[in-house]
């Protein structure tokens, strides 16, 4: 993607956040194999996950990848993660601000710490990947990739998860306005919107819905399949997928979009 790639056969440069497990990890082994030196981070009490990720991607590939362990809600960890990046792996190509959280509530039940807290991570922590990663991408000069993770629930509210939905629908906000201010910069900014991924996260969701309904655990998620076109969950490998699309050079006409993931649920 770049001209100053960090070696002749690099890719780029890309920063996963949230990617000691789930959709952030997938798509931090599909950017490797497609080609880019990575950065994982994630927050410090996974730090034996990062690492185990970077020996497993040094061991197997000639990619190089680097723990930045931080919280991407505080502006001093995410500038200090990009600044360690530009540092030490020659720049940066590709952001993709994964890192995010959840409360499954009723509005009624919702306090204002969960309140604050999930905007803090899911809104804040992607404003902050963006703005200081288009920083660098900018005075670089060789423009730049930014992906953010939306949801369904940031295309159609989802009940007993109103503050989630509500990051997520800022998140796709964010996403547009920072594509029409980075376009110039020959910066694109989409978002993927993934429906049922099973992941920890889903996982989540699901021990809700059985203590609530009495259900026995994977039972709601195993309803999920028939509320889609193609009758299954997804993995983050179909996330992955769009992501390795949406950082190529051929996706260079596609910006500000939130791009829905999810077997066919949603419609748009
Ligand atoms: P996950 O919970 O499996 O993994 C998320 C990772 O983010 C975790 O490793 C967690 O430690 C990390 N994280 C949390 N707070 C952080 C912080 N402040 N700083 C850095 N890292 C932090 O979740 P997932 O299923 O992989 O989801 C990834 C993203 O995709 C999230 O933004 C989520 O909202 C979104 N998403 C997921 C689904 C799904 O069904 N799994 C659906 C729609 C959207």
């Amino acid at each position: 993607m770049s001209p100053q790639m960090s070696d002749s056969s690099s890719k780029g440069v890309a920063i996963i956040t949230g990617a000691a497990e789930g959709i952030g990890r997938g798509i931090a082994l599909r950017l490797v194999s497609d080609g880019f030196d990575v950065a994982i981070n994630d927050i410090a009490p996974k730090q034996a996950a990062l690492d185990q990720l970077v020996s497993e991607i040094t061991s197997k590939t000639s990619r190089r990848a680097i723990a930045v362990p931080g919280d991407v809600s505080k502006d001093g960890d995410v500038k200090g993660i990009v600044d360690k990046v530009v540092r030490e792996l020659g720049g940066l190509d590709v952001m993709i601000a994964n890192a995010g959280i959840a409360v499954n509530k009723p509005i009624a039940e919702t306090t204002v710490d969960e309140w604050d807290r999930l905007f803090a991570v899911n809104v804040r922590g992607t404003f902050l990947c963006y703005k200081l990663a288009a920083n660098a991408m900018i005075r670089q000069g060789r423009g730049g990739r930014i992906v953010g993770a939306c949801s369904i629930a940031g295309k159609k509210g989802i009940a007993e998860a109103a503050c989630y939905s509500s990051t997520k629908f800022a998140v796709r906000g964010l996403t547009q306005s920072a594509a029409q201010e980075y376009g110039k910069f020959g910066i694109t900014v989409n978002a993927y919107a993934p429906g049922h991924i099973e992941t920890q996260f889903l996982g989540r969701f699901d021990g809700y819905q059985a203590n609530k309904k009495g259900l026995k655990p994977g039972e709601w998620t195993e309803t999920l399949k028939s509320t889609v076109a193609v009758g299954k969950n997804g993995t983050p490998t179909e996330i992955a997928s769009l992501v390795s699309y949406l950082v190529s050079k051929d996706a260079h006409f596609i910006t500000g979009q939130s791009i829905i993931v999810d077997g066919g649920g949603l419609f748009d």
